[in-house]
């Protein structure tokens, strides 16, 4: 039996980790680095992942796909697909049923073929590293991943030639590379700063017994956004003293915006930072271009050369930071805990090694953050670690994962009927009767709805089927049991039963709508 690694497929970035002699490391990939940017570019040569792929953005940004993991499993009308898309400068579309492409000159893309090719590349750099083909992974995923999220990420990773053993949440795999094990019982917050998103869990840790008790966030607050105003800054001093507006040229926009994350991250370790883009006005020929203002300055070869301060950066972006602390407090309450019950706070992503993250973190918590070597590492470790368990390689390690959502089904006039609450453990079973509403109803439709909401319309429809075949009898008489099952994976299996006949129906219900 070969290997099992362990992935985390990040939005920004993926890492690859295995579980050997006695510890859990991260591998280099074909590029040479640990830390593998989630970017496809599709290209003449090929398809290139990683960070060959992230500098071609920069002269074919159409056809070069970053962010997938913002689109896979989700459906193209949703609100926060549609509020992303006009800022991508790739080519989303939909088929009819709503589901979401990526069109590129070289072809249409579901978002979990795009994945698959990060994991593909992935999967080779493991066996490089390795000498041995690998055909098993944990994949990690955000805790608040709904059932589509998590069903199309195991398929991405089935598409790369992975048989997914388990998908674990991020949050779980972050405490379990942590190396927390305590004989008494301890509240941990995981608090996760990646390019796109953030995300706070609560866990409660007891001997090797790991449980996520709550989790909040916020889907659309990243190290981007840092990214963003620096780039902005840029912009509009650069539009102040020479009139142009450098956004009309693809090509600078992209160079500044990589400038400016590199201006960033290294600012969390020096004070000051000399932004240097040459030529900022020129195309990738190297030709000032026609669409932009035909001043005095416009004819000229112009260059940005600015110096960037700490002080500064923080400035810019200290309103960022405070946007987590309400999240932060949210899964506190829903975890019924305060402040002074917390025990450990491990920070995790990229974007916790700036330094005024870890200090306002530690003002909102009253204590020191446990600093982790690697911020964008312990995740993969996790899940290389669990890759581990599975394997029975380390014993004793038991995890009790949650889902994030509550599951429910649509009932008379459009109310939604919960059957699994958010935050219970997983896996877990529950069932509920229901009955008919007509005289004579010889069909009843499940339709299946993950959400918090009152009504249906306003929470996450995951899908529907029809059970046929119920007695006849007059409205209210017969008796459907309907069962929600969902494994260990968070995936939810749907059976519906009429207990006087018999008659079955059973649907992985995730599958029938991604
Ligand atoms: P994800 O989970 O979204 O894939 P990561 O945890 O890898 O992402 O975090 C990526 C983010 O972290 C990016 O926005 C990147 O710019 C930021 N980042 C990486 N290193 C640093 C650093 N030294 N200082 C500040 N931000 C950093
Ligand atoms: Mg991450």
């Amino acid at each position: 039996m070969g290997k099992v690694i362990g992935i985390d497929l990040g939005t920004t970035n993926s890492v690859v980790a295995v579980f050997e002699g006695g510890e859990a490391k991260t591998i280099i990939n074909q590029q040479g680095h640990n830390i593998t940017p989630s970017i496809v570019a599709f290209s003449d040569d090929g398809n290139i992942v990683g960070q060959i792929a992230k500098n071609q953005s920069i002269t074919d940004p159409t056809n070069v796909i970053f962010s997938i993991k913002r689109l896979i499993g989700r459906r193209y009308f949703d609100n926060q697909v549609q509020s992303i898309i006009s800022s991508l400068p790739f080519h989303v579309s939909n088929d009819e049923l709503g589901k979401i492409f990526v069109e590129t000159d070289y072809g249409t893309f579901s978002p979990q073929e795009v994945s698959a090719e990060i994991l593909r590349f992935i999967k080779k750099a493991a066996e490089n590293y390795l000498g041995e083909i690998v055909s098993e992974a944990v994949i990690t995923i955000p805790a608040y991943f709904d059932e589509n999220q998590r069903e199309a990420t195991k398929e991405a990773g089935e598409l790369a030639g992975l048989n997914v053993k388990r998908i674990i949440n991020e949050p779980t795999a972050a405490a379990l590379a942590y190396g927390l094990k305590s004989n008494k019982r301890e509240h941990v917050i995981v608090y996760d700063f990646g390019g796109g998103t953030f995300d706070i869990s609560v866990l409660e840790i007891f001997d090797d017994f790991y449980e996520v008790k709550s989790t909040s966030g916020d889907t659309f607050l990243g190290g981007d956004d840092f990214n963003e105003r620096i780039a902005k800054w840029l912009l509009d001093d650069f539009r102040r003293e020479y009139g142009i507006d450098l956004t009309l040229i693809p090509e600078a926009l992209r160079r500044i915006k990589l400038e400016s994350e590199e201006a960033k991250k290294t600012l969390s370790t020096t004070y000051e930072y000399n932004i240097n883009l040459p030529f900022i006005n020129c195309d990738s020929s190297g030709n000032i271009p026609h669409t932009i203002d035909s001043g005095d300055a416009a004819q000229k070869v112009l260059h940005i050369n600015k110096r960037l301060t700490r002080k500064k950066l923080e400035e810019m972006t200290e309103d960022l930071i405070d946007r987590t602390i309400g999240p932060c407090q949210q899964a506190l309450n829903d975890a019924g805990l305060e402040i002074r019950d917390i025990d450990t706070v491990i920070l995790v992503g990229g974007q916790t090694r700036m330094p005024l993250v870890q200090e306002k973190v530690k003002n909102f918590f009253g204590k020191e953050p446990s600093q982790c070597v690697n911020p964008d590492e312990i995740v993969a470790v996790g899940a290389a670690i669990q890759a581990s368990v599975l394997k029975n390689e380390i014993r004793n390690v038991t995890i009790a994962d949650i889902t994030a959502l509550s599951l429910g089904i649509e009932t008379e006039g459009g109310q939604y009927t919960k059957i699994i609450e958010k935050n219970t453990k997983i896996p877990w079973v529950s069932e509920k009767e229901f009955t008919t509403i007509v005289d004579n109803q010889e069909v009843v439709e499940i339709s299946v709805y993950q959400g918090e909401a009152l009504e249906v319309k306003d929470n996450i429809k995951l899908g529907n089927f029809i059970l046929e075949g119920i007695t006849l009898a007059p409205a209210g008489v017969p008796r459907i049991n309907v069962e929600y099952c969902l494994d260990e994976n968070g995936i939810l299996t749907v059976s519906a039963r009429d207990v006087d006949t018999g008659v079955e129906k059973k649907v992985t219900i995730s599958n029938r709508v991604v």
